[in-house]
């Protein structure tokens, strides 16, 4: 049996004659750049995560970089971010000239420790320069939001929430009240690309704000700093997000909570046969929630007992697709040797990019295939 990771094409005929009217019209119009539909999916995405102004880019990564520059992140400037991301989350900050300090992750969510957030906040030697934290709400599961409101009131500092795989995520406050991850930040990214939990043909990303000023900044910045054409009263850059991609993300958003609902419940059944086939000592996985505090965007376990490259070899071989995410952290990259970050810095973040290994997960994945994912597992640890 052959089990990809990811499969686009599985859901097209869900939705064939609606996405190709869609293009159909936007092609017929002639308004194929900054038209309806992109002012629609703002609009709708703005409303659906409890925020003002959505304004659509070219891609997740740009919406990283405007958006810190549209907080006024500069050179010189420090912001707290995580070692275990897409590169995206970090290369934002030092395209602008400002530095990255790196909290070490949770275990368990592999999301940032806003402890360890909190520790750096209170003892690093450049504290005053520290203008922004960058959570990732990673792999789906929303980082503490409650707590993160918390350090913004304390230490006045601004967030910059990645909600790049988030989409749809929430986090329940204790007096009971669900908010969305996207809607405490500052501001909050989004990326649309194809794997992405709303993902369009192509690329495209979106910034979220409830504040004014950072709303108009984003637009100027990303029209080339330009409020009257021809007329630049900054350097920006040429990100936009494509009538086309928008059109086809419309069609595709009306159906995200079922997308989100299919995932969830492909979790339960992941957690469901790794107890039926005793592999709780050998496998941790995300605890399967009814909520949607967890979206889960990537399935991805850690290989508490076993070699985790000899099992994803024995998956290869039996057809199943899988990937790491991710075996390098940031804090290690070749291009960030003059941060001064060793090996053995921020341990748990390390030990993630050795022991997890992200397992097949898309809304279509059947019910069968989870099984012959999981009777392999087994195979190669057990046996
Ligand atoms: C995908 C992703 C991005 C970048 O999005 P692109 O649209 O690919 O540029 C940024 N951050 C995280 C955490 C991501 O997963």
């Amino acid at each position: 049996m052959n089990v990809p990771l990811f499969d686009i094409t599985r859901q097209y005929n869900s939705f064939k004659e609606e996405m190709l009217n869609a293009i159909d019209q936007v092609i017929a119009s002639g308004q194929v750049i900054l038209g309806p539909e992109v002012r629609k999916l703002e609009t709708d995405i703005a409303y659906y995560v409890g925020v003002k102004e959505g304004i659509g880019v070219a891609n997740g990564s740009d919406a990283l970089y405007i958006a810190l520059d549209a907080m006024g992140i500069k050179e010189g400037d420090y912001v707290i971010t995580t070692p275990y991301s897409f590169f995206a989350t970090v290369s934002c900050i030092t395209r602008l000239g400002a530095i990255p300090i790196f909290a070490d992750i949770d275990p368990v969510t592999y999301n940032i420790d806003l402890n360890q957030v909190e520790l750096i906040m209170n003892n690093h030697p450049q504290k005053d320069k520290i203008k922004a934290i960058i959570p990732v709400h990673l792999f789906g599961q929303t980082v503490d939001l409650e707590k993160l409101e918390g350090l913004r009131t304390q230490y006045g500092i601004q967030i910059l929430e990645d909600c790049a795989q988030s989409i749809g995520s929430c986090w329940i406050k204790s007096d009971g009240s669900i908010i969305k991850s996207a809607s405490v930040g500052d501001a909050a990214t989004f990326s649309f690309y194809p794997t992405k939990n709303l993902g369009g043909y192509g690329d495209g990303g979106m910034i979220v704000t409830s504040n004014p000023e950072i709303a108009k900044k984003t637009r100027i910045i990303a029209k080339h700093g330009s409020t009257k054409k021809y007329i630049h009263e900054m350097v920006g850059i040429n990100s936009r997000l494509d009538e086309l991609q928008a059109a086809i993300l419309n069609v595709k958003f009306k159906r995200l909570q079922d997308y989100i609902e299919k995932r969830k419940v492909i979790a339960h059944q992941y957690a469901q046969l790794f107890k039926e086939y005793n592999l709780e000592e050998y496998i941790q996985y995300p605890e399967p929630k009814n909520d949607n505090t967890h979206v889960y965007h990537q399935y991805v376990v850690r290989i508490k007992k076993g070699n985790r490259d000899n099992l994803r070899q024995h998956l290869t071989e039996q057809g199943i697709g899988t990937s790491i995410y991710y075996p390098k952290p940031l804090h290690l990259q070749p291009c960030f040797e003059h941060l001064g970050y060793q090996e053995g810095d921020l341990p748990i973040a390390e030990k993630a990019c050795y022991e997890t290994l992200a397992l097949p997960i898309f809304p279509e994945l059947e019910e069968k295939e989870i099984e012959y994912i999981v009777k392999n597992v087994k195979q190669e640890l057990v046996f």
